[in-house]
């Protein structure tokens, strides 16, 4: 498939760069998800190489999408009958130019090295627009952690610590929580890390307890912040959240904590999600009831529905973008907004999509979003808030000190308004205002670009 076309491009920058692709592709087979990230961002680069030929020469495309580090490993354990169980753990550091390789770990049946790959590249774009000294890097399992008890995500959280903290450090790689990874898991994977490296190194992990060394506001960061980058650009067209209606996808971290902020601002959210189906409540979701169904209880927005009563209808199957709306927070997973769904979210008015989740929205339906003049804002972007946040909780963890949460808002809502400003102007600069993809991949890029030109042929 060709890049897209930019109209300032010259052949030379598009053939190099479908050369490139053609390459990563030939040398990546069987990774869709890892093709899919890396040429969201080719895309982007067109006018960026068209204007500065010396990075061709430098070969910066080559040296910035192939992984400094990939490890895979064995993690064996045992659930509470005794019976072995073997899964393959992963951390991928993709590139540490801006400082130690920072990104959350993912339990999840689905996981494999090129959603690892994915992730991690995603991440050191991400991670460079919140300005702060952090690299790239994701991991993970194929372990499914759902129905299995306390004490066999602690077998599993211990085995998988045991190989994978040679690897890490707080000045060398930082791991945090993505999905299927929480606080309780943080808290078993931290205690094997100390007792196998007798260290209280509390800057090795991110999304600690609150008690031990964690940060008031992490929780929240990611969907707080993405509530806030799309109240930017809200603002930039004339909208506000006051009474409008908006859908989120999931109901884990990410959702949850959308839903919070963006009811505090005066929206009214109404839907949320599982891999099962979804649930439309009319009345706005409750979130302490959600709260308690699926962080206490454990349970899926089926059991909300039942317990919220009458003005919450649950939908197994289907899709949630059916529901009309003026703004969409996806917060699931990736590709679970397809070009159909676009096609009915835009057909139904909507003004945002703001993605909470990695790669939510699928190439076609960026591209229709974009040809519909909807304000999109990328997940490299809008979710920057978590691992800003988790940065905020290095620089604590080092300087020995506990923020309040106000003060930790207070510095999402300066980095949010800062990302947003940089991938905004950055689009401008480009000739497309309002393009927050171009955006945010070119900035993410030029920022990641300078460091690897310093620092030589590494
Ligand atoms: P959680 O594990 O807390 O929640 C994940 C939610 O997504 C659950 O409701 C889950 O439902 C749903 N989900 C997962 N896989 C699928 C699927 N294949 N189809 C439908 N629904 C699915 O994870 P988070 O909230 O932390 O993460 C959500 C997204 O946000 C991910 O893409 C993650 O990478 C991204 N993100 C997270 C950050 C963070 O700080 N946590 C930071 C930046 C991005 P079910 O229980 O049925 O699986």
């Amino acid at each position: 498939m060709p890049l897209s076309p930019h109209r300032s491009a010259s052949g030379a920058a598009v053939s190099a760069l479908e050369e490139t692709y053609e390459r990563i592709l030939r040398r990546n087979p069987g990774e869709p998800e890892f093709h899919q990230a890396v040429r969201e961002v080719l895309d982007a680069l067109v006018p960026v190489l068209d204007a500065r030929p010396e990075l061709a020469d430098a070969k910066v495309v080559e040296r910035i999408t192939e992984p400094e580090r990939q490890i895979i490993f064995r993690v064996p354990w045992t659930d509470d009958s005794g019976e072995i169980h073997v899964n393959r753990g992963f951390r991928v550091e993709f590139n540490g130019v801006l400082g130690p390789y920072k990104g959350g770990l993912r339990f999840h049946p689905s996981v494999n090295l090129g959603i690892m790959k994915f992730l991690s590249f995603e991440q050191v774009f991400k991670n460079a627009l919140t300005g702060l000294s952090l690299g790239g890097g994701k991991g993970g399992s194929d372990f499914d952690p759902h129905g299995r008890s306390d004490a066999e995500v602690m077998r599993f959280c211990q085995s998988f610590m045991t190989e994978l903290h040679r690897h890490l450090g707080e000045h060398t790689d930082v791991p945090a929580g993505d999905i299927g990874v929480g606080t309780r898991e943080i808290g078993y994977l931290f205690g094997q890390y100390r007792r196998l490296t007798n260290r209280w190194e509390a800057g090795v992990l991110t999304g600690k307890g609150p008690g031990w060394g964690g940060s008031a506001g992490r929780p929240e960061a990611t969907g707080y912040g993405n509530v806030l980058f799309t109240a930017e650009m809200l603002r930039l067209i004339g909208e506000d959240y006051e009474g409008r209606q908006v859908l989120v996808s999931g109901s884990g971290n990410v959702a949850i904590h959308t839903v919070e902020k963006a009811q505090s601002l005066g929206a009214n959210v109404i839907t949320v999600s599982d891999s099962g189906g979804y649930v439309v409540d009319e009345k706005g979701i409750d979130v302490a009831l959600l709260r308690q169904v699926k962080e206490v209880e454990r349970g899926r927005v089926s059991d909300y529905a039942e317990a919220r009563g009458s003005s919450a209808r649950y939908v197994p199957g289907g899709s949630v973008w059916d529901v009309p709306a003026d703004i969409a927070f996806p917060s699931a997973t990736q590709n679970e907004l397809d070009a159909d769904a676009a096609a009915t979210l835009v057909r139904n008015g909507v003004k945002a999509v703001s993605e909470g989740a990695n790669m939510p929205a699928t190439p076609e339906a960026v591209r229709l979003f974009r040809e519909a003049g909807v304000a999109f804002g990328p997940g490299k972007a809008a979710n920057a808030g978590g691992v800003a946040t988790s940065g905020l909780e290095m620089r604590q963890n080092a300087g020995r000190e506990s923020w309040t949460f106000e003060q930790v808002e207070n510095e999402l809502a300066r980095i949010m308004r800062s990302v947003h400003e940089e991938v905004y102007a950055t689009a401008e600069r480009y000739g497309a205002p309002g393009d927050y993809v171009l955006g945010a991949n070119i900035a993410g890029f030029e920022r990641v670009t300078e460091a690897v030109l310093a620092q030589g042929l590494i």
